[in-house]
Order: C-alpha cells, then structure tokens, then sequence
C-alpha cells in the first residue's frame, strides 16, 4: 500500500523522475481482507483523485461513521460507538490505485526480492540493489515499503549497527535487536464470508461492525465489498507470550474447527457464522519495536517495514499510506536533489516517525483493553468473561478508554503532516542557500 501510494503520488506530483517498483512475488496478490481507514487516509485518497473510484469499486457509500458494536463475549450486553471509518476489502484498493498508475508493465517489476543494498558514501555513485534471483539493479533513492519482514529495514539497521560498532558494541546490539519483529502473543482466524453463507437469522448482526470482546479473546467482524462479503477476525492471545519467538509460520491455512475451539463457551453465533468462511488463515500477529530512524542516507522505509502495530486501530496500511503520501511531498520538493536527498529523508523521519509511533502505541493500549486487562476488568477470568452477565456500566467504561485511545485520528489531518514536512524543507532550501 505504502509502495504503490508513493508511486502514484510521485507521478503525479514529478513525473521527471523514473519510479520502479521490485515485488518480490510474481502478480499483485488481490488477497486479502477487510481495512479501516480513518479519515486523515480517506484525506490522501482524494487527494490522488481516487475518491471516486473508490466509493464506486467498494459500494462503501458516502458515509464515514462506522457504528462499533461492542459487546462483551458474544452475550447480550451490547453497546454502542460511533467512530469515523471506513471499510473496505484490500484488493478493492489496491485495484484503484494501481490502476491510475501510467506505464504500469514498466513501472512494476515482478518476481524480484531484494536481499540487500550497497550504498556508496558519495552521493554521486548509486546505490546497488541485491536480489535473491543474483540480479543488481541501480538506484539513486531506495524505499523500502516491503511490510513487516523488510528487507531494507533489516540491511539498513545492519549499516547503522556497522557504523555504531566503531564507538559501542551495545549500541550496535540494540541497533540489530530493534531491527528484528515481535510475536505479539496473538494469532487471528481470519477470513471472508459470502453473504449467501451468513444463516438468514444473522444478517442483522454481521452487517454492522461488531467487536466482541473476551479475556484473551476477541472476534471483529463487518462488511466489505458492499455487503457481498463480511470480514471476520477471531484473535486468541495471552499476555505471558508478548514479545517471544513465534514457534511456526507466520500464516497457514486454518480450519473452521480449529478456530472455533477457541469460542466454544461464547454465544453460538460465532460458530455459526465462522461455518461460512471461505478457507481461514491463521495469522501470527507481529509488530515492530519502535525504530530510532526510518531513514539512512538515501534509504527509507514505510509501512509496516517502518512500524507493523497492531491491528485494533485499524491503522496499519493507513499510516502506510500516509506515509507514501508524505514522502512524495518530500520528493517533490525543490529543494530536494541528489545532494540534499539524505537531509529531505530526514525530514521525512522527524514528522512521520513520532505520529506512527504514537498511532503504534494507542495500537497496543487498544489490544490490551479489547481482551478485557484494562478499564475494571483486570480481575475477570476466561470463564467469567465467557458467561457474560455484567452490568452495562462495566462495558462503558471500556468504551470510553477506547474512545480516549483512538484520539490521534482526529487529533490533526495529514495534510499538516504535509505543511510541517514543507516547513522543515524550506528551512533546509534556506541552510543550503547560504
Ligand atoms: C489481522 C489484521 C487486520 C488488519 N486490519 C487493518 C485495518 O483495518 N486497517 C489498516 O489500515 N490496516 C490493517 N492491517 C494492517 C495492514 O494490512 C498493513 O499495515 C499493511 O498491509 C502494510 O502495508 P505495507 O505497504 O507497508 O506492506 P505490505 O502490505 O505487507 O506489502 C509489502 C509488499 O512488499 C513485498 N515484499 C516483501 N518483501 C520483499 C522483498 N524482500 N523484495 C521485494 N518485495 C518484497 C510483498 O510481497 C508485498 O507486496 C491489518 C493487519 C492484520 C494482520
């Protein structure tokens, strides 16, 4: 998403520079599930004349305001958020923007993965891009948007470790430790339902979005693709494995039974309306730790290469997206050439890196009170949250923690992103100058 936001906006915004993308599989995969976006993405999308198109392809409607239903365990206590965002279906976004990409079957390069690059100091050699099939290629700026596992993220943390090792063998440890994804301690059973496979008693329900929320567990399901489909995420988790090795493959092909073990005492709705889906994976939920830089010389990263979170903000390709944006601002700059390209990347870090950090953080607040540890709930068991039964004002009070931890989304726009990263800029134009 971070990628292909960024060479779109790069054309439109300087269409002298040559873009390529290098993906590492052989098509764009279309798979995938339901996204949010807030309105701060909704704000890029337009901003790229995609709007349109979108709310067409998506059947989303005009409407941003989502009703959150969250209820505790799948019993009848319910109640009711409202936050700003839509859904949709991932390959539905992916689509539209690829499709006003120009030059597409030059733009996009197929079945590369990039392994690692060399930089030269001087800012006039270019920098070598390794892939894995023993090719090289040549660039004069390198992004990495290549998701949680990234390649870039990994060489770069590797030549800022280098680099430390002159003055601090700890430093360079913790440069390569900080490098490195964490299991979360959670795995999701997610999957699309047909809408022809939800049973006629639980369409109501599936349509709106739901949250259902369990000790170590919960279920999140909505619409995408205008009703055609529903999302469903089933995630089971427990806090003593935060932060250790995920022993297996980060996803594999999960069967409904196997998901449904984890829900046997909820509501048997969700058996129900799991029997529906469409081959579940199972996901290990990692993260990124919070990274000092998400930029070194002519290299930089966004999306989740920079800061994979969490998903209960359901910001992750958002702030992808938003930083694709931001750095075609950027790029796009005057001020920005070849010898000043190392000092814009900074800018770059310095307005993007303290909001995706913060966005990562109320990620993780949010994970931590939808299992029920936060808010009064600490003490409640498996079983009790299971059995339902509690008093209206107990979920409230996690509704209203979950209202404080989504701020961010409303707190600013990205468009004063774009003017802080403008100002830094000019600022820059202005040092050179003298
Ligand atoms: C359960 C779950 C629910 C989520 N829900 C939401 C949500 O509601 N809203 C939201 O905004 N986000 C959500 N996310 C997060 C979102 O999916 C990611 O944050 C987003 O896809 C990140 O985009 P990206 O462009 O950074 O990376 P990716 O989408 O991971 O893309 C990386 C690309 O790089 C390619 N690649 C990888 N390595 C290499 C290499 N070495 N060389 C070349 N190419 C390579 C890959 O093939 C891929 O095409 C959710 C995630 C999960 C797990």
């Amino acid at each position: 998403m971070g990628g292909l936001v960024l060479a779109l906006a790069l054309q439109q915004r300087c269409s002298q520079h040559t873009i390529t993308i290098y993906e590492s599989t052989a098509a764009l995969s279309t798979v995938g599930a339901g996204i949010g976006m807030v309105a701060r993405v909704w704000d890029v999308l337009r901003a790229l004349g995609l709007e349109d198109e979108l709310l067409a392809v998506t059947g989303a409607g005009n409407s941003a305001s989502a009703e959150i239903f969250y209820s505790a365990a799948a019993k009848s206590l319910t109640i009711i958020a409202r936050r700003s965002v839509r859904t949709f279906h991932r390959g539905d976004v992916q689509k539209v923007i690829v499709n006003h990409l120009n030059d597409i079957d030059s733009v996009i390069q197929y079945s590369k993965r990039l392994v690692s690059y060399d930089e030269p100091a001087s800012l006039g050699e270019p920098i070598t891009l390794h892939f894995r099939d023993g090719t090289t290629a040549a660039c004069d700026l390198l992004v990495g948007s290549d998701g949680i596992r990234s390649a870039v993220r990994r060489a770069m943390y590797e030549r800022l470790a280098g680099e430390a090792e002159k003055t601090s063998l700890d430093r360079a440890q913790e440069l390569r430790k900080v490098a490195e994804p964490v299991w979360s301690g959670l795995v999701a059973y997610r999957g699309l339902i047909p809408a022809e496979r939800v049973p006629a008693e639980d369409v109501e329900d599936v349509s709106k979005m739901t949250i259902r929320l369990g000790k170590n567990k919960i279920v999140v399901s909505y619409p995408v693709m205008g009703g055609k489909m529903f999302n469903l995420a089933a995630f089971v988790g427990t806090s003593d494995d935060a932060g250790t090795l995920y022993d297996g493959e980060w996803s594999r092909p999960a069967t409904v039974e196997e998901a449904y073990a984890n829900f046997e005492k909820w509501d048997p709705l969700i058996l129900r309306i799991m029997k529906g889906l469409n081959s579940p994976i199972l996901w290990a939920i990692h993260k990124t730790r919070e990274l000092p830089t998400y930029a070194h010389g002519r290299v930089a990263i966004v999306g989740d290469a920079a800061h994979a979170m969490m998903p209960f903000q359901a910001a992750g390709a958002g702030q992808a997206i938003e930083d694709g944006f931001v750095l075609s601002e950027v790029l796009a700059h005057p001020s920005v050439t070849a010898r000043t390209l190392p000092a814009a990347l900074a800018a770059y870090d310095t307005v993007r890196r303290p909001f995706a950090h913060a966005v990562q953080r109320a990620s993780d607040e949010t994970t931590e009170t939808y299992q029920l540890r936060r808010a009064g709930w600490e003490g409640v068991t498996v079983e009790e949250s299971a059995a339902g039964g509690f008093a209206a004002g107990r979920l409230a009070a996690v509704a209203e923690k979950i209202y404080g931890m989504s701020d961010w989304a409303l707190r600013s726009g990205i468009m004063d992103d774009s003017r802080d990263v403008r100002e830094l800029l000019r600022v820059l134009q202005e040092v050179n100058a003298h």
